[in-house]
């Protein structure tokens, strides 16, 4: 079995489901007492999101880059970096360690493909849905991407960092964000992507007749699978 190294802590709220989903995963395909073996890098958010939002994103590339060098060295034989998000600097992380990164997007992506899904929403922190380096992913891999107008954009992502990175799970959130996914749908949305950690704690697919595609367990389960090479 290889040895997955997480680099979590992003919040660390999505990164308890992580470890849960990939755990899960490795005990349904291998049965009795197997579990996964990993190793867990888990960073202050407090200092990620102030560089975020001071568009410092040089900074954030070498605290997850010392972080993805410290699981290397470890014996991680691959990283997930466990947040939609700082997928922003994935280049960047990668050019400071040998071992590869499981890219968050390419794995939706396969997903969506699998679906046979070509025009999809997509829900996350405003730096996920606004800027390109997300969306450019999956349009290379021939995936048409809506997303919400912009003051919607800007309430999904409050509520990211206000809310379910603290732990809060809110009926009116929850509320706003099926709204913005039936939106989504009738924009010609054949699903919609959580792209965000931390959302499938507000809503899961029991609550909409939408397909949605949840990044944390399709990312996690990616994970366990390539570690015992299924
Ligand atoms: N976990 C979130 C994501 O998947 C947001 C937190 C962050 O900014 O990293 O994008």
């Amino acid at each position: 079995m290889k040895t997955i190294g997480l680099l979590g802590g992003m919040s660390w709220e999505s990164t308890t489901d992580y470890y849960r989903l990939i755990n899960e995963t490795v005990k349904q395909e291998l049965g009795g007492l197997h579990s996964a073996k990993c190793l867990l890098y888990s960073v202050d958010f407090a200092e990620i999101e102030k560089y975020q939002f001071a568009n410092q994103w040089d900074e954030s590339a070498r605290v997850l880059g010392e972080a993805g060098r410290s699981l290397e060295r470890a014996g991680a034989d691959y990283i997930v970096i466990c947040t939609n998000t700082m997928h922003k600097i994935v280049d960047q992380i990668q050019a400071q360690v040998k071992i590869p990164i499981l890219h968050i997007a390419d794995v939706t992506a396969q997903a969506l493909k699998q679906q046979k899904i070509d025009r999809v929403g997509l829900l996350g922190t405003k730096f996920t849905m606004e800027e390109d380096f997300y969306k450019k992913r999956l349009i290379e891999q021939g995936i048409k991407v809506v997303i919400p107008d912009h003051g919607e954009c800007e309430k999904i992502s409050a509520i990211i960092y206000d809310e379910l990175c603290l732990g809060q799970i809110k009926e009116d959130s929850k509320q706003f964000y099926l709204k913005v996914v039936d939106e989504l749908h009738q924009q010609g949305a054949q699903g919609v992507i959580l792209g965000c950690t931390e959302i499938g704690e507000l809503i899961q697919q029991k609550d909409t007749t939408v397909h949605l595609f949840d990044t944390t367990r399709l990312h996690a389960v990616k994970a366990a699978e390539l570690a015992i090479d299924k």
